[in-house]
């Protein structure tokens, strides 16, 4: 892949003039620089924004998140998913407070040995906030890039990504100010013009003249990308096991998906009735009501749960499990969002009693 210079000019000037002004950009600090672009692997700047906002609050400097309470933390990254982006950031918060004097490291390379910290987010942090010429490619650069220059590889495979991020680097300007635009510029491009999933608007872009896809007329169906696997589809029973005022939780083991959130307990595959009283009997626990709940579905990036509820009223308080008030399901315990359905179900029967 081959870059050449030209766009480096319109590009900026571009983003000069219509860049969006995102907190993140108004206080480009390397601490917020550095949420930011965490917050956003996976989640849509709108839907980010107050995530962003509420969690700078809490913890506005490193300091506060390498000292974060854990539960604190979760529950202000509940509903952003991907829940290990929260833990990595808390546990690279405590290595910048032993290891690095409190301040994010100012080169790429350092930045890349912190916990949830890859070529992009280093990349990203080094180039906005300090200013170095160090790319920052992703799948929205990639796109761009891909139709820029007509390249018709599959943008997933691992030497696309470096050949982009040494042709970037090639032609990546040196002074800080315009090394901390031209990241920028990229990212905007890719998210406001050069769009993914439908034709790019090419009218509005400033690099019109200069894209190879365009004058092709291939940009649309650029980037290539092999297929993906199907997801895996799993069928799992929610308990929602009721005593009083309260609701059960458990916590999900150390390792694997979710892990460490808290959760509703849960069966593998769909039970019946019959089968949700056995098994909780055979736990010492006292049904004296079940009743089916509703059903849900949540689709993971490589796997969807199947979920079907049933409500139960307990004899005792269930031992071996947390209990939760709705008040506290709301402000102490991080329920990730696969469990969306049944925490509905179960605020409904809290809140009528
Ligand atoms: Fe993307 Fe069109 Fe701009 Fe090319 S001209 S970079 S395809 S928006």
């Amino acid at each position: 892949m081959k870059l050449t210079p030209e766009i480096v000019s319109p590009l900026l000037d571009w983003y000069r003039r219509y860049g969006r002004p995102l907190p993140w950009r108004e206080s480009a600090t390397p601490y917020h620089v550095w949420i930011s672009e965490i917050m956003l692997q996976q989640t849509r700047i709108e839907a980010a924004l107050p995530y962003y906002r509420r969690f700078l609050e809490a913890f506005p400097t490193v300091a506060d998140l390498a000292g974060a309470d854990d539960d604190r933390l979760m529950k202000l990254w509940e509903g952003l998913g991907y829940y290990s982006r929260a833990r990595n950031l808390k546990k690279a918060a405590e290595r910048v407070m032993s290891d690095f004097g409190g301040s994010l490291p100012r080169s790429a390379e350092a930045l890349r040995t912190l916990p949830g910290i890859g070529d992009y987010t280093a990349g990203a942090i080094a180039s906005i906030a300090y200013g170095l010429p160090a790319p920052a490619v992703d799948g929205n650069v990639l796109r761009v890039l891909s139709r820029l220059t007509a390249d018709e590889r599959d943008v997933l495979r691992e030497g696309v990504k470096r050949e982009a991020t040494a042709a970037l680097r090639e032609i990546y300007p040196t002074s800080p100010e315009d090394a901390a635009a031209m990241t920028q510029a990229l990212m905007e491009l890719g998210e406001v013009v050069c769009i993914p999933n439908g034709a790019p608007h090419c009218d509005a872009c400033p690099l019109r003249t200069l894209c190879e896809g365009r004058r092709l007329g291939i940009a649309e169906r650029l980037p290539t990308r092999a297929k993906k696997p199907e997801r895996t589809k799993e069928k799992r029973t929610v308990l929602l096991l009721f005593h009083g005022r309260t609701v059960a939780l458990s916590r999900r083991g150390e390792d694997g998906l979710l892990s460490g959130m808290w959760e509703f307990p849960s069966r593998d595959g769909h039970l019946t009735e019959s089968e949700v009283e056995a098994a909780l009997r055979a736990e010492g626990l006292t049904p004296v009501a079940i009743a089916s709940g509703p059903r849900g579905k949540h689709v993971f990036s490589h796997r969807e749960w199947h979920l079907t509820t049933y409500l139960v009223t307990l004899a005792s308080p269930p031992v071996g499990y947390v209990t939760a008030t709705v008040e506290e399901l709301a402000d102490t315990y991080a329920l990730p969002s696969a469990f969306r359905v049944p925490l509905a179900a179960v605020r409904e029967r809290l809140e009528a009693l």
